[in-house]
């Protein structure tokens, strides 16, 4: 099979990857972009948002939009600009050039399936999860592992964070501001969370902690109803009404592609420049999730993708394409 070359090729489908999609098609770059798979977690590629109901906080829905549809509006106007998409997983990366080299299917094959000039990786990250399949069942009916994108939603009701670290306590915090009362449920009996964060959520009148104490189950048909906790100390089980439950124990970047190849951070998230999207190596860009570990949102994903575009369009540029 013939290799084939591509001025731009964007690696995901999340709203980073997507807005890439536009902004380098509208500059008549023809990208590729490789949505990725179906997967354990979601039936179709997108990203988190597929994973999502409601959606409040995307500028130009006043009156909320549906994640999934959201994202189907983001693909269609990709595509429409002439944005190429394959439902496909790139399996191997050589970043040694560019042109870098991309495989899809057998990562031991000997040529690669693409060539791109420039490559923008838009993988995302993916919030930790306990593994209790309850969890995926009720994920936007009251299982939420955004506080700033859902805990509107739960405005005067009893949530639940679990996570004993800095997430967890920003978590709790923000939703203090608008539910009833919060309560941290973690496994040990210490924080793992920054000695003024655990103060700022200790001494909040609205936040409680159960401590030593793990989610068993999470309960409920249409919505979630109620939380199962066992308390390690005295093995006891409990069933505490709650109307949200925020998992907050951490994040994974999607980057394992990467490894080795592009700089990351300690925690995994690709190194980018200060003010832009460059990566460690040259006509790499990464956009979204998977280098910030900071804000998290759709909105600045998408912000980030139009701003790998811009430096993609312009360091193609750089080399007279
Ligand atoms: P983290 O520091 O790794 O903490 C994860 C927490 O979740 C830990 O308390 C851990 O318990 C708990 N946990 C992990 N797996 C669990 C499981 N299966 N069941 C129950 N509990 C589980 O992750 P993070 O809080 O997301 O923070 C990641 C990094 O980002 C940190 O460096 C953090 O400082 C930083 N961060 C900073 C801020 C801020 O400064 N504003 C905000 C968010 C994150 P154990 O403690 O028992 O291991």
């Amino acid at each position: 099979m013939s290799i084939i070359h591509r001025k731009v090729l964007i690696i995901g489908s999340g709203p980073a990857g997507l807005t890439a999609g536009i902004y380098t098609s509208r500059a008549q770059l023809q990208p590729l972009l490789v949505e990725g798979e179906p997967s354990s977690t979601s039936d179709q590629p997108g990203g988190q948002l597929m994973l999502t109901t409601e959606v409040e906080n995307f500028p130009g829905f006043p009156n909320q939009v549906q994640g999934p549809e959201l994202m189907l509006a983001m693909r269609e106007q990709a595509k429409h600009f002439g944005t190429e998409i394959i439902t496909a997983k790139i399996t191997r990366v050589d970043l040694s050039g560019p042109p870098h080299r991309l495989w899809v299917g057998d990562p031991d094959a000997p040529e690669p399936t693409y060539t791109a000039d420039a490559v923008i990786v838009s993988t995302g990250a993916q919030a930790l999860m306990l593994g209790i399949d309850a969890e995926w069942d009720l994920m936007g009916r009251g299982v939420s592992t955004c506080a700033t994108c859902d805990g509107f939603f739960f405005r005067g009701r009893d949530v639940a964070v679990v996570g004993g670290g800095d997430s967890a306590m920003e978590e709790a915090l923000f939703l203090a501001r608008m539910a009833g009362s919060v309560t941290v449920i973690h496994r040990r009996d210490e924080l793992r969370a920054s000695k003024i964060m655990a103060e700022r959520a200790m001494e909040h009148p609205k936040i409680k902690f159960m401590w030593n104490t793990v989610v068993e189950d999470l309960v409920g048909d249409e919505t979630l109803e109620a939380v199962k906790l066992r308390d390690l100390t005295t093995d006891a089980v409990s069933t505490v009404p709650m109307a949200g439950f925020f998992v907050a124990i951490g994040h994974r970047p999607n980057t394992d592609l990467f490894l080795g190849q592009l700089a990351t951070d300690d925690d995994g998230y690709i190194e980018t420049v200060a003010d832009g999207t460059r990566t460690s190596v040259e006509g790499v860009f990464a956009c979204g999730d998977v280098q910030d570990e900071t804000y998290r949102q759709a909105i600045t994903a998408a912000g980030s993708g139009c701003m790998a575009a811009i430096d993609a369009e312009r360091w193609l540029e750089t080399r007279g394409e």
